[in-house]
């Protein structure tokens, strides 16, 4: 039995724009261009500068990485805003501070500390996840609390009256701090926090004592938040998770916290709930649509919250995943000329060392390396996949026994499979341009953005039907007629996510490509002609600011 929650949301872009306009903060680990590892980036990245053109003021706090790489550069355009506070936690007074570059009518602000410079990328290095994550991310918090107080930029403060958008759990500190450290002494009294859930699995990872979110009990002095509040960040495994008998599997986790505080919370797909064995569960954001394996416990402390929860689908920057103006791609493209996107898949076969065949179907995956993307799925498929007249290549980094065996099945099959370990932008671009299907065999996606770029880019996703995968791609119906008369949907969505539904999914996939030339381009036009702007779920996120706004703390 599923229910849709979210009634509030009215889909679509409204008529009368919502009279408030607000002071926004954004509070994130990543923030595309600038910094990125997933969809986060890309959410942070472009719905601030939506939501700017819509007449809110908007920062986005996110820390100041210093890699040592070219990619460093992105901070060019950062200047020193010249304020240094010192925020209260691990033992006493940390210095941070904080850089600003107003851009796209945004104001980004950098917080900087010496523990975000360093090799690797957001999280961690090749060795792992950084061991000190919790500090690197309660700095955040602390920082971020503080920056809409003492930083004039453009001359004025923003102010007490905030609206916070809290991204994923490294910003789950904010609503905590809110309402334990600032509301009490009458400050921010006005200020409302949205959490924004994009990946609740993010919060626990491979380990679950990791220092991803999930911490030791005894840390939690160390958080800067008063001793009363530990109630709210309390975390109790159960007792198979324990590594020991005396282990009494007492933790912090900061997500618990944001969830229980804020005053809102959203997530990036449509919420279902649904009623399984029993078990009252929110798979939306989890493990598919009927597994109650997932949810890592929160799921009961969700669906008591049910009442301030609700889900947006994701859009995505249409200017830089644009076809007809992409400087990565070998030419331009769009839906009134496709010859470009021939072009694009030559010059890809050719990049890719990959015979150039124009009509053998060119297959491509990219994505985090994670058991989260079924990878797994993939390579049990490979050996039969490979049996047919096409072309995969794979991009991603992540777990190195997924990295191993796709440089062993590129050596096993060299003139059809090619596995690109590493993350790169620019190569993203020209597989979603280059490839004619791209594949997404997920195991949960709270909301996916691969398959939004591939339909922009006339590039047909086959995906596991779960979660915005589910909520964004319609299976092909040949003898639906749409309005062309080339049938409807956008792609195929199989399920159940195994190795045989997949394969058929993809084979109907390959029979359309070779044998129904005129569907297979009714699939694509359906596809370019989507609208995935940001514009129609920046609205909906007006809505929620309106009944956050509206609703006491
Ligand atoms: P998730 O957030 O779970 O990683 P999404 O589909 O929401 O998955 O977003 C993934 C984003 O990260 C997309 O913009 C995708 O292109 C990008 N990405 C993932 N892996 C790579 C890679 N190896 N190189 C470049 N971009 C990548």
């Amino acid at each position: 039995k599923e229910e849709l929650q979210g009634g509030t949301i009215v889909e679509g872009e409204q008529k009368t724009p919502v009279k408030l306009k607000l002071n926004i903060v954004f509070v994130t680990s990543e923030a595309a261009p600038y910094s990125k590892t997933g969809g986060l980036g890309d959410v942070c990245g472009s719905l601030p500068i939506s939501l700017a053109a819509r007449g809110h003021r908007v920062m986005v706090v996110s820390p100041r990485y210093i890699h040592g790489t070219a990619a460093d550069k992105i901070y060019a355009g950062a200047f020193d805003a010249d304020c240094r506070i010192n925020v209260n936690c691990f033992g006493g007074p940390q210095e941070v501070a904080f850089f600003h570059e107003y851009k796209d009518g945004v104001d980004w602000v950098f917080v900087d500390h010496p523990s975000y410079h360093r090799p690797g990328n957001p999280y961690g290095d090749s060795f792992g996840a950084f061991g000190d994550n919790q500090f690197r991310f309660t700095l955040l918090c602390h920082a971020a609390c503080e920056a809409p107080l003492v930083l004039p930029l453009g001359g004025y403060t923003y102010g007490q009256k905030c609206l916070f958008l809290v991204n994923d759990w490294h910003a789950g500190l904010v609503p905590v701090l809110l309402a334990a450290k600032y509301r009490p002494y009458g400050v921010y009294k006005d200020a409302r926090s949205i959490l924004v859930i994009h990946n609740l699995s993010h919060q626990v990872g491979a380990s679950f004592m990791g220092d991803i979110g999930v911490e030791p009990a005894v840390t939690y002095d160390n958080l800067g938040v008063p001793p009363q509040w530990y109630g709210a960040l309390e975390w109790v495994f159960p007792e198979w998770a324990r590594a020991h008998e005396l282990d009494k599997g007492e933790a912090v986790n900061i997500l618990k916290g944001a969830i229980v505080t804020a005053d809102r919370i959203l997530t990036v797909s449509q919420v279902r709930i649904h009623q399984h064995f029993k078990c009252i569960m929110l798979s939306w954001i989890f493990m598919g649509n009927n597994n109650c394996g997932g949810g890592y416990g929160l799921h009961e402390l969700l669906t008591s919250r049910k009442f301030v929860l609700n889900g947006i689908i994701n859009g995505i920057n249409v200017t830089e995943w644009d076809p007809s103006n992409d400087a990565h791609i070998a030419a331009p493209y769009s839906v009134d000329d496709f010859s470009g996107k021939a072009l694009c898949k030559a010059a890809l076969q050719k990049e890719l060392g990959l015979p150039i065949k124009p009509n053998c179907p060119l297959i491509g995956f990219i994505g985090r390396l994670d058991y989260q993307k079924g990878i797994d799925i993939i390579q049990a498929a490979v050996p039969e996949l490979m049996g047919e007249d096409v072309q995969f290549v794979m991009l991603g980094t992540g777990d190195s026994n997924y990295e191993s065996w796709m440089r062993a099945t590129e050596v096993a099959y060299k003139d059809k499979f090619r596995g690109w370990v590493g993350f790169s932008v620019p190569i993203s671009h020209r597989i979603t341009a280059g490839c004619d299907i791209l594949l997404m065999p997920s195991r949960f996606e709270p909301c996916g953005l691969n398959q939004l770029y591939a339909m922009r880019y006339g590039t047909i996703p086959v995906v596991h039907g779960t979660g915005g995968l589910r909520d964004t791609v319609e299976t092909y119906n040949p003898y639906s007629t749409g309005p062309d008369g080339s049938g409807t949907g956008t792609g195929w969505a199989f399920a159940p996510l195994e190795k045989g539904s997949m394969l058929s999914a993809l084979r109907n996939a390959l029979r359309t490509y070779r044998d129904y030339k005129a569907s297979w381009v009714g699939l694509m036009k359906r596809g370019m002609q989507q609208d995935f702007t940001w514009d129609s779920a920046a609205a909906q996120y007006e809505q929620v600011f309106e009944w956050a706004s509206t609703d006491p703390p």
